[in-house]
């Protein structure tokens, strides 16, 4: 399984947390607002796994609020879920891209993307070099520096 860390799109500030372990990796610590309450949620860091450990209690089928522990801004993004048009949330991967998934509890739409490609694709590479994903070869490039940030 991918094990990813993704930080926050509004202030880059990691979203791990180290004290809390779900599939004997660090979680992704985010805040939520649902019917019970707020508290905090933590994700499984693992792409591809549900497991997450709440605070508080969160209904099946309840599209709950996703927020950033440090800056408290929204994690929400202006897409809608393609399955069951709740609002889709999104983090972003240390390594490049991001991740969407939906914020309705039990829905299981969630994907990754590669906001560009080259880029984002060749630093995720080498992270993960164990992995094998279609990668842009160099000479299909045209006159197109990569530029360090
Ligand atoms: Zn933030
Ligand atoms: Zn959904």
């Amino acid at each position: 399984m991918l094990q990813v860390s993704v930080n926050c799109f509004s202030c880059r500030k990691s979203l791990q947390d180290d004290k809390v372990r779900i599939d004997d990796f660090p979680s992704v610590k985010t805040k939520i607002i649902c019917e019970a309450g707020e508290g905090y949620v933590y994700l499984s860091s693992s792409y591809g796994s549900f497991d997450v450990k709440t605070e508080i209690p969160i209904k099946d089928g309840e599209v709950v609020e996703f927020y950033c522990p440090h800056c408290g801004g929204s994690l929400k993004t202006s897409e809608n879920c393609e399955i069951c048009f709740a609002p889709m949330v999104r983090v972003d991967v240390d390594a490049g891209g991001r991740i969407d998934f939906c914020s309705r509890k039990g829905c299981t739409n969630h994907h990754f993307e590669f906001s560009d490609i080259n880029r984002d694709l060749r630093s995720f590479l080498a992270q993960y070099s164990g992995l094998t994903v279609p990668f842009p070869r160099e000479d299909e490039e045209s006159g197109n520096n990569m530029k360090e940030e």
